[in-house]
């Protein structure tokens, strides 16, 4: 199947017949530490990373072990080629690679190898694993048990069950395309993304559409999105005389930020439970202000965590390779090296759960929200995204002399133009209530969609746009100006942390994604948008008289309608949101201020034509991300008042009524003791205390209001514009309560105590 992508050192993805093994033995790509680039073997720096965080504990991993526990949970192409026999394999290869129709034998054939396989591991069970709209992955077991005659059973799977899977789709979002009588839904299995066992049972990542065919899920749309940018993609290069190339793929490296917390502390806070952020806390005396988390050294039990977390995902296949600690306290990133875009969605969403599981088993909780706290920086995603053709090369690499690369150019006129175009798309494939959090917090982009393109790029736009003569900016030698320092070549251009779309050298990083975000989503908006400017280009070109002078027209001319869309300076600053809006640039602050632009007459046109989704599932797919916003906010609303009545009044109650007996048995002993600091504190906290249970009631009275507004859209306006602010109101009431009240009375564990608590 399995269609894995072989990284070869230049950076790009070409489909292979090799397995994971073999995968995992190719060099390092171009872009990972340029220090051990090509020098050393992933397997060899991954053990030698893990062997140096393993020094002196228990349990040490050899080299030799981690190689071979790499890919081995994973029904990955070596063990099809060993266990299927050859004409089937290739049959089966041939399917996954011009996507004819599986033939029911080879189906039965690959089934069999899978179940003996999964059974040796010790499962008893499969599943069709797959991504509703839910935004988190759905399962469901059935075992491979099957009845024979004198009452015994044997371990069956056949090829129809691999192929189709049917979970009833009721009680899955669909955004009102399905009935909840409607209830048949589809799970089709996907033969690019390679299954695997967990928890004693076969994974089988799947597509998941409804009884009448509409997409129902996540997957469907990136791999069509992915197919999509290949053939135009190919039709351009084939234009350019690149006739070798016959597939472009997709590639992404999601960075993802998370916190671990004590377990114990979680469990004495009902908002993290029910929402997944503390919705109540007033601040540490001490939080990120020295800086001195972010890379700090890894705390013992952290590293125990993720050094059992390596170990898992590379069980499993994912390329877990960079850890350390970020800039919250308690925040922890890992990143991966990249992969097709399908694969590494799935192993993204492998790698969240796994996060949690294995946090459990350390008495830890792993925090995907966005926002867990307040006045600490929140948790991003940085979607890494590239495109590679089978031959090996990576299309958005500028070369050594960009300005004569016409096809770089190309291709970058064509981002260029679809980010500027579809910013609205970019913006809202990221709007979440929990991203909401973060963009333009200052800790994260803002909510205005924006291009980093760097000196070197922004000087070859501008000479471009002008006519003029391409000088490079950078790219010279570093010197350390320490004898025993080598020098060392700088990269070509510096890094603009605050760009919400930023090149990097050979990549786009776009860095607005929240961290729990399903990343299928926003990967299948920009192969889509990019897939559409190819095209456009394509027709304007195919049929041109002088080529060359007709792409530098139209490189000239997009760059020229488009520039706008590049901001190299400060996408934090004040200046920078006025002077986005003299451009005319998009800035909308939250999901429902983005989210009616899903529907947009252009928008939905995109897709369409792109045959990506119909109007009918673009539709869908607005209603339920409006929905699950008011959904949320409700709960959090419902969380803010339930923790008000039931613990935070009664407990500042319990501590006014203990300082009042104290100033009453101070003044009974005698009338002229001083009951200053009894006195102002009961009287503040008594103030504050009528506004808290007062702000509580109205915002009860709000939040019950939600359900009875039907339009969806009013539904989520009113949720962010009425029972969101009443939120942050009560909530400055309820810590400003905190900070006054005996630690000895707070019903819940403070700032501090979390966040420090690991
Ligand atoms: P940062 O400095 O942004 O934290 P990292 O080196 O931690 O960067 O992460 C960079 C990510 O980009 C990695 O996941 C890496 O695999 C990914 N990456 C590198 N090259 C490509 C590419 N061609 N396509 C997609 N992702 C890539
Ligand atoms: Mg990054």
């Amino acid at each position: 199947m399995v269609y894995n992508p072989i990284i070869d050192s230049k950076g790009a993805v070409s489909e292979s017949e090799c397995p994971s093994l073999r995968q995992y033995r190719t060099p390092l790509h171009s872009n990972c530490s340029d220090a051990v680039q090509g020098k050393r073997t992933v397997p060899a720096y991954s053990a030698f990373l893990y062997v140096e965080n393993n020094k002196g504990k228990t349990g040490e991993i050899s080299m030799a072990n981690v190689t071979e526990i790499f890919g081995s949970m994973v029904f990955d192409d070596k063990k099809m080629q060993e266990r299927l026999p050859r004409i089937t394999y290739k049959s089966l290869k041939k399917t996954v690679k011009n996507g004819d129709p599986l033939d029911i034998s080879v189906a039965n054939a690959v089934a069999n190898a899978m179940k003996d396989w999964a059974v040796e591991m010790g499962c008893t069970h499969y599943t069709h694993w797959f991504q509703p709209m839910t935004g988190v992955t759905a399962e469901k077991h059935d075992s491979f048990i099957f009845p024979t005659e004198g009452g015994g059973i044997i371990m069956e799977f056949s090829g129809k069950e691999l192929i189709k899977g049917e979970p009833d789709a009721s009680s899955f979002p669909s955004g009102g395309i399905r009935a909840t009588f409607e209830a048949r839904g589809y799970t089709t299995w996907d033969p690019t993304s390679p299954a695997f066992v967990r928890d004693k049972t076969l994974y089988i990542p799947t597509a998941f559409c409804s009884y009448t065919g509409e997409v129902l899920d996540k997957k469907t749309p990136l791999l069509r999105s992915m197919e999509r940018l290949s053939s135009v993609a190919v039709d351009v290069l084939h234009l350019l005389g690149k006739s070798d190339v016959t597939r472009v793929t997709t590639t992404v490296g999601p960075e993802q930020e998370y916190f671990l917390i004590d377990k114990t502390m979680y469990d004495k806070r009902p908002d993290l439970i029910y929402t997944g952020r503390t919705l109540f806390g007033c601040p540490a005396p001490k939080g990120q202000e020295l800086e001195d988390h972010y890379f700090g050294s890894i705390k013992t039990r952290v590293s125990a965590f993720m050094n059992e977390l390596d170990e898992e995902l590379w069980k499993l296949g994912v390329f877990a390779k960079t850890k350390h600690n970020e800039v919250a306290p308690s925040q922890h990133e890992l990143a991966p090296i990249f992969e097709t875009s399908n694969i590494a969605t799935d192993h993204n969403e492998l790698t969240m759960e796994v996060m949690k599981k294995v946090a459990e088993r350390h008495g830890l909780v792993c925090l995907l929200h966005e926002k867990p706290f307040a006045g600490v920086n929140g948790s991003g995603k940085h979607n890494n995204w590239s495109i590679s053709t089978n031959t090996g090369e990576n299309l958005l690499d500028p070369g050594k002399t960009p300005e004569n690369n016409l096809q770089f150019q190309l291709f970058l006129a064509a981002i260029v133009k679809a980010v500027h175009e579809y910013q609205d798309l970019l913006r809202l494939t990221v709007a979440s209530a929990g991203n909401d959090h973060r963009l333009g917090a200052n800790e994260a982009p803002p909510a205005i969609i924006s291009m980093y393109l760097g000196d070197d790029l922004g000087a070859l736009v501008d000479s471009i746009v002008n006519g003029t003569e391409y000088k490079r900016r950078s790219g010279s030698d570093m010197q350390t100006k320490v004898d025993v320092l080598p020098d060392f070549k700088k990269d070509s251009s510096d890094r603009n942390r605050t760009s919400p779309f930023a090149f990097t050298g050979n990549k786009f990083e776009f860095r607005a994604l929240g961290s729990s975000l399903n990343i299928a989503c926003p990967n299948y908006m920009l192969n889509t948008i990019v897939a559409e400017e190819l095209s456009e280009f394509y027709a304007e070109l195919k049929d041109a008289d002088n080529l060359e002078e007709a792409i530098k027209a139209v490189v000239k001319k997009t760059f020229t309608e488009h520039q706008n869309i590049i901001f190299n300076g400060d996408n934090y600053s004040e200046q920078w949101v006025a002077e986005a809006e003299k451009r005319g640039l998009c800035n909308y602050r939250s999901l429902p201020e983005a989210m009616p632009h899903y529907v947009d007459r252009k928008n939905i046109d995109l897709f369409e034509k792109n045959g990506i989704l119909n109007e009918s599932e673009i539709h869908a797919r607005y209603e339920i991300e409006l929905e699950t916003y008011s959904k949320q906010i409700r709960i959090e609303a419902l969380t803010m008042v339930d923790m008000a009545e039931k613990n935070i009044t009664p407990a500042v109650i319990s501590f006014v009524k203990e300082m009042t007996d104290a100033a009453l048995a101070k003044k009974a002993l005698s009338s002229s003791v001083s009951v200053y600091a009894e006195t102002e504190l009961v009287s503040e906290l008594s103030d504050n205390l009528e506004s808290f249970v007062k702000k509580t009631a109205e915002l009860k009275a709000a939040a019950a209001k939600i359900n009875g507004i039907s339009d969806s859209l009013e539904q989520a306006k009113y949720c962010r514009e009425t029972v969101f602010s009443l939120m942050g109101e009560l909530r400055t009431l309820g810590d400003a309560m905190e900070q006054k009240t005996s630690a000895e009375y707070w019903p819940y564990p403070s700032y501090g105590e979390i966040l420090f608590g690991v």
